[in-house]
């Protein structure tokens, strides 16, 4: 695929034409908390050096609370009503490596038995171009498992800042290079400017384990005093869960509903909240908080990579850092590997 060079003002310029064709276009909001459906492109915070938002962008795939159908009893029977149609496109603009990666994390399983049509029309709509990242903390881990600050899944282009203040333009998809001809007005060539990406002076964050090692650790320990050292401190909160990319646990439910009408609803839900697993019975198989974080590292990081062969995580560290006891995911992995 192609690379170019974009200015920073051709990105305002080409989201500005983006946004007049109707498109929504998503980038970290300047808070730096979330991410946000931007209205012009003054509005736009692209920042290669800035720490990941708190919130992920998971929300524009799998929104916390979604209609999948409504129903309404008539004199003939029951109707069902579609909800709303995904027309929308999107571009992602600015997103880091580790949050690019979630989608197709996420793709797979929305994919596996039922295939989820509403997640699956907005990655469809999408054009995802992440920002090469110049940021690490000791919450990072992305080293750890198989990414890195310049990975590439999930995303159709990649930006890497210059120090002239432009963009290398990295052509990744199919999708990524029909999207750019769109808007080749804004582009130079890196051929006839031969121009090259300039390198990070700031360092990749360090590999703290060994993923292998650790998958051995937790095929062989499912019983272990570690977890409950672990389970006495969480606070079961599910934090860690709402801010978490990849994260995807989900509730249906009927809303708004009487004898006669009402809407089937799917939401966010967490495995680290006692309700989670509680049946109607009242019985309760993961009854603790030691179940409930086990559970968590055992998806993340030995049943996912069973049925995917990967890691249910990109080693962004949101979870940790919004913690409100300090549990360490990245520094768990690192006692697990050291066992
Ligand atoms: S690990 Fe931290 S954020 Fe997650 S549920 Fe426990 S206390 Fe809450
Ligand atoms: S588990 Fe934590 S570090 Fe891994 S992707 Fe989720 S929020 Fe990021």
């Amino acid at each position: 695929m192609k690379d170019y060079i974009i200015t920073a003002e051709n990105i305002q310029l080409l989201v500005n034409d983006v946004l007049k064709q109707g498109w929504d276009v998503v980038s970290e909001s300047k808070t730096g908390v979330n991410f946000n459906a931007i209205k012009d492109a003054s509005e736009l915070a692209i920042k290669s050096d800035s720490k990941p938002s708190k919130l992920s962008m998971k929300d524009f795939f799998f929104p916390k609370t979604e209609p999948l159908f409504f129903y309404r009893q008539s004199h003939d029977g029951v109707e069902l009503v579609d909800a709303s149609p995904i027309e929308k496109k999107t571009l992602f603009l600015g997103a880091k490596p580790c949050d690019a990666a979630a989608i197709p994390v996420l793709s797979k399983v929305f994919n596996w038995d039922y295939k989820d049509e509403f997640y699956n029309k907005r990655v469809e709509n999408s054009v995802v171009v992440s920002l090469k990242c110049n940021y690490s903390d000791d919450y990072c881990f992305c080293t750890s498992i198989g990414l890195s600050q310049k990975a590439e899944q999930g995303s159709d282009a990649m930006l890497t800042e210059q120090q002239d203040g432009s963009y290398f333009l990295h052509i990744v998809t199919e999708k990524g290079d029909e999207f750019f001809k769109m808007y080749s007005q804004y582009l130079k060539d890196t051929q006839a400017e031969n121009n090259k990406p300039v390198e990070s002076k700031y360092p990749e964050p360090a590999v703290k384990f060994d993923q292998g090692k650790v998958k051995g650790w937790l095929d062989a320990n499912f019983e272990h005093d570690f977890w409950n050292n672990l389970g006495d401190v969480c606070l079961g909160c599910g934090q860690c869960t709402f801010v978490c990319p990849t994260c995807h646990c989900f509730d249906i439910v009927d809303e708004n509903c009487n004898y006669h009408e009402g809407g089937r609803m799917k939401n966010w839900d967490s495995c680290q909240l006692c309700l989670f697993t509680k049946h109607a019975s009242g019985h309760n198989p993961r009854d603790g908080q030691t179940k409930r974080y086990r559970q968590r590292i055992q998806h993340k990081f030995k049943y996912y990579e069973d049925k995917f062969n990967e890691v249910l995580c990109t080693g962004c560290g949101r979870c940790t850092r919004g913690c409100g006891v300090g549990i360490d995911i990245g520094g768990i992995m690192e006692r697990i590997d050291k066992f």
